[in-house]
């Protein structure tokens, strides 16, 4: 196709540009809803592209517009660094994503493909995709300046993806066996503080007088491991409740103990049922020791679930690259991130590369192999842009965006706003 051909030419002749971005990122590492010297890199490579944006969205985030056709395409990355032993560092690979993703939006711009195609295409830098710093976060939220603690969950809220149809995102993959991975999913998370509260008395003396409120975390613990068991292994559920700050005394029946867990799960299914079924564990396992439990929920990010249609769409390109063996596949991650929250609105596609030196979260993560790490990504995205711009049938789309927003907000992120 020869906008393929013109697209992939003018993103060659960005190589030093894309290089040079991506350092300069990888330079400044800053932790979520702080990304002020990042937001400033970003937008001076946006200025001198000449694409107008819309800066300071969900604080620190920044989003441009290519284009004004009817099929709006997202090139989602991620701002922040992460904490590694006291100092932020960029060992999640989120300094590459801008960097590719710019280098993709240039190259449309370079082409005019986008308003040829009668598309249209949102360069969308995120905040905050680790789930950490979370004092300063609540603080943020308490002064009003954000709603929930990560970039992608706010700007959900505040609209930026309303008008948008289809997600596409890279995230270095961390297995280099492997060129490419592909519809991998991510974990969801839910965290949860169960308040048992009974009454003190004296543990030698009269003991009977009192309800000992660590039985109730006791019993709690054993049919949560219960509960877990109830789901398929391929829902992955796991549960891993603590006992945190009882502030117990051994001559004193323990009046409250506090149990925090997380509940994870590999589907959207799973993790709406695990996080709903534990709260009746906790509640009812209370009620027979005549106990209270008061549980407090704070979502996460939900599973990621990739498109098929988007997925293979990136899998035929990455073949142009390498062969099928050095592509991963459907890979059940651990890990979470805010993708997930995206990929339950809009149909979305996250594809990991390889090409690090080190290991992720850790001061020993280097770019080992520049050229895979941001061209052959940068090229893999920009093909997929093309063909979903020029193919209708991928051009995939949630009818029922509207009523997924409103149980999104109001259901799953209930709680958590200010
Ligand atoms: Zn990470
Ligand atoms: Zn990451």
């Amino acid at each position: 196709m020869e906008y393929k051909k013109n697209a992939l030419l003018c993103l060659e002749k960005r190589r030093n540009w894309i290089y040079s971005l991506g350092e300069s990122l990888f330079a400044c590492p800053e932790l979520g809803f702080k990304e002020y010297k990042t937001n400033r890199i970003i937008c001076a490579a946006l200025e001198e592209l000449e694409i107008p944006f819309q800066n300071d969205v969900a604080l620190t985030g920044i989003r441009a517009t290519l284009g004004s056709g009817s099929y709006h395409i997202a090139l989602v990355t991620d701002m922040d660094a992460v904490d590694v032993g006291g100092r932020p560092f960029h060992s999640c690979g989120h300094s590459i994503q801008s960097a590719v993703m710019l280098g993709v939006l240039a190259a449309l711009k370079e082409t005019g493909i986008v308003d040829e195609l009668g598309g249209k295409v949102s360069f969308i830098a995120a905040p905050a995709e680790e789930y950490i710093d979370l004092d300063y976060r609540l603080g943020l939220i308490r002064e009003g300046k954000i709603r929930y603690p990560s970039g992608k969950q706010n700007m959900i809220y505040c609209g930026l993806f309303d008008s948008v149809d289809c997600g596409i995102s890279v995230h270095v993959s961390g297995d280099e066996k492997y060129r490419f991975d592909v519809g991998s999913t991510l974990t969801g998370f839910t965290i949860k503080k169960v308040t048992f509260h009974g009454r003190a008395a004296h543990s030698g003396a009269a003991p009977h007088l009192g309800k000992n409120a660590l039985h109730g975390a006791v019993l709690s613990m054993d049919a949560l491991a219960f509960l877990a068991a109830r789901f398929a292994p391929e829902a992955g559920v796991r549960i891993h409740p603590v006992i945190k700050d009882s502030g117990m005394s051994m001559n004193v029946i323990p009046e409250t103990v506090i149990l925090e867990s997380y509940v994870r799960a590999n589907t959207r299914e799973a993790m709406f049922e695990a996080r709903e079924r534990f709260d009746a564990c906790v509640r009812h396992c209370a009620e027979a020791l005549d106990l209270t439990a008061s549980v407090e929920t704070r979502s996460g990010y939900l599973p990621l679930c990739q498109s098929e249609t988007l997925c293979g769409a990136v899998y035929r390109n990455m073949l142009e690259i390498c062969s099928g063996e050095s592509i991963a596949g459907h890979v059940a991650s651990g890990a979470s991130g805010d993708m997930g929250d995206l990929g339950f609105l809009i149909p979305c596609v996250q594809f990991g590369f390889s090409g690090i030196q080190g290991r992720i979260h850790s001061d020993s993560f280097t770019i080992a192999d520049p050229e895979h790490v941001y061209m052959d990504t940068a090229r893999v995205a920009l093909k997929t842009v093309i063909d979903i711009l020029a193919d209708p049938q991928l051009r995939v789309r949630n009818g029922e965006y509207e009523k997924d927003k409103a149980f999104y907000i109001n259901e799953w992120l209930s709680g958590e706003g200010s």
